[in-house]
């Protein structure tokens, strides 16, 4: 596996590699790799000439100082694993590289509805620090694909409409949630769990699974409380739970007047925010 951490040493390779006309697959990472992401390898892996990881833990898309300064950095095992799954190139930039000279990027995007509900909501600027990254690292990489997880479904259906906003023909694919066998959904914040905080969080997606088994004898407002009310435990604190249109992301009122209904959850677990969901009604 080639390692790059300047954007020119890794733009000559990719010229070199399209030059061959070899596809690149591209799967943007913040590190602190688990099986969830190597799912993003893999497939990357078989549907592309060449994968490219890249690791950066973006400073513009945390809201949190704190979050920032504790998110997990396992760089000597994550290169280990990317290799293994299969990753022929990873790009490690330093933050300089992917902003030169402190530079913010320049461009903003104008997402409508599809940024204001849930994370939109509760992490003000998330999305357009992330997007603006996702676009930056998508400048550097040139990739033909994307591969992205629905564990961050909200995020999904924005860099979808960047891409669309932007004219691009990069063929975006969405990989399912990877999770833990007690159902907990893979994630590099699962790490800052205590062990009794990690007996507790499975509730989570127990609530999502109660969610889908009632969705054929109750409206989605009442599941939604019910969730909510499932969701107060001590130790848990849930800050949304929401019914929405897979598409629009709108709450849904009735099942039936949806094709795609995704009941989305982001709970505090002690300090630790986890985010999931799962499909209702309908396919992704
Ligand atoms: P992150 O490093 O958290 O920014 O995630 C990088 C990519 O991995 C994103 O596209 C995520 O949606 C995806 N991802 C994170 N956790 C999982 C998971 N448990 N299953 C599948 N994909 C995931």
């Amino acid at each position: 596996m080639y390692l790059f951490k300047k954007v020119q040493d890794l733009q000559a390779f990719i010229q070199h590699e399209k030059g061959e006309q070899r596809s690149i697959g591209f799967v943007p990472t913040m590190g602190a790799l688990h099986q969830g992401h190597l799912s993003l390898i893999e497939k990357c892996h078989r549907m592309s000439d060449v994968c490219v990881a890249s690791i950066f833990v973006n400073p513009t898309q945390f809201n949190e100082t704190t979050d920032l300064l504790k998110y997990p950095r396992t760089p000597e095992q994550d290169i280990e694993l990317l290799h293994s799954a299969g990753c022929q190139v990873l790009f490690m930039p330093p933050v300089e590289e992917v902003y030169p000279m402190g530079q913010k990027p320049s461009i903003s995007f104008d997402f409508g509805y599809l940024s204001q509900p849930m994370e939109g909501a509760h992490r003000p600027g998330h999305f357009q620090g992330m997007a603006q990254v996702v676009n930056r690292l998508l400048e550097i990489v040139q990739s033909d694909c994307l591969f992205m997880g629905q564990k961050d479904y909200q995020q999904f259906a924005i860099v979808k409409n960047m891409l669309q906003q932007l004219g691009s023909s990069i063929q975006l694919v969405m990989c399912p949630i990877i999770r833990e066998e007690d159902g907990l959904a893979m994630s590099s914040r699962n790490m800052r769990l205590t062990k009794s905080q990690r007996l507790i969080a499975p509730n989570i997606f127990r609530t999502l699974t109660m969610a889908r088994q009632t969705v054929h004898s109750h409206f989605p407002q009442q599941i939604a409380q019910e969730a909510m009310k499932m969701l107060s435990i001590p130790g848990m604190e849930a800050e949304y739970f929401e019914i929405v249109d897979g598409v629009t992301l709108r709450p849904v009122q009735l099942f039936e007047e949806v094709d795609l209904a995704v009941a989305c959850t982001a709970v505090r677990v002690g300090e630790v925010r986890l985010i999931d969901n799962m499909v209702l009604k309908g396919e992704v």
